[in-house]
């Protein structure tokens, strides 16, 4: 059903590296093998793995090295496996940014559970970043459908209000001016005969109030 799941393998002790990626193809994984740490880059780059399983004494460079270049483009899961077993090596592997270590000699079972447990942390966040992408397309939806139904309005208004958006808003009160609304929600002038310090109310303009017809 999906694509089988490629496990980058950078590790220069031929024998452990076939011993990984056999125990990879069994179950059902895609492995790469690199025996370099350039390979290993030139493998991560061209093929996108979605997991590297990581030696720290490689020929040409260190793992962490690799680690802090890999962390500069990608956020996939990275397991160290490495012979060294001093404190300091898996705290520096681990703050370059790798999510696991793993001490040589070790067991098939474990690390297949260790391989299982970060691509589910990957799923997981996959699936996060998905709902989180849904939830704003929909926001934006709803966003753009009121903005179109406030366009609407302002065209009807508009339409009623005649091209300068000008129209006496309500008959003269007696012995008055007439009342002007320039925007549908702005405040109320008085006719320019009375002036501006005549009192200019402000008033809510409901819809309802809008002349019928255009002026
Ligand atoms: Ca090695």
């Amino acid at each position: 059903m999906s694509e089988k799941r490629t496990i980058l393998v950078i590790e220069d002790e031929h024998a452990i590296s076939n011993f990984i990626c056999r125990a990879l193809s069994a179950s059902d994984y895609k492995p790469l093998a690199a025996a370099s740490g350039k390979e290993g880059l030139s493998l991560f780059f061209s093929h996108g793995p979605d997991l590297v399983l990581l030696d720290l004494g490689l020929p040409d460079m260190d793992g962490v090295e690799i680690i802090k270049k890999i962390r500069g483009w990608s956020n996939l899961p990275i397991i160290v496996v490495s012979a060294r077993s001093e404190d300091s090596d898996k705290v520096a592997a681990l703050d370059a940014g790798a999510d696991d270590y793993l001490t040589k000699p070790f067991s098939v079972e474990e690390l297949l559970a260790r391989v299982r447990v970060a691509l589910r942390r990957v799923r997981y966040e996959d699936e996060l970043r998905d709902r989180f992408y849904e939830e704003e397309r929909l926001r934006q939806e709803a966003l753009r459908r009121i903005r179109y139904d406030e366009a609407l309005r302002e065209q009807e208004y508009a339409r009623r209000c005649g091209p300068d958006h000008r129209a006496p808003y309500a008959a003269a009160p007696e012995g008055g001016y007439p009342l002007y609304a320039s925007r549908r929600d702005d405040r109320f002038d008085r006719a320019p005969a009375l002036g501006r310090d005549g009192g200019a109310a402000v008033v809510q303009v409901r819809e309802a109030d809008l002349p019928q017809t255009a002026a």
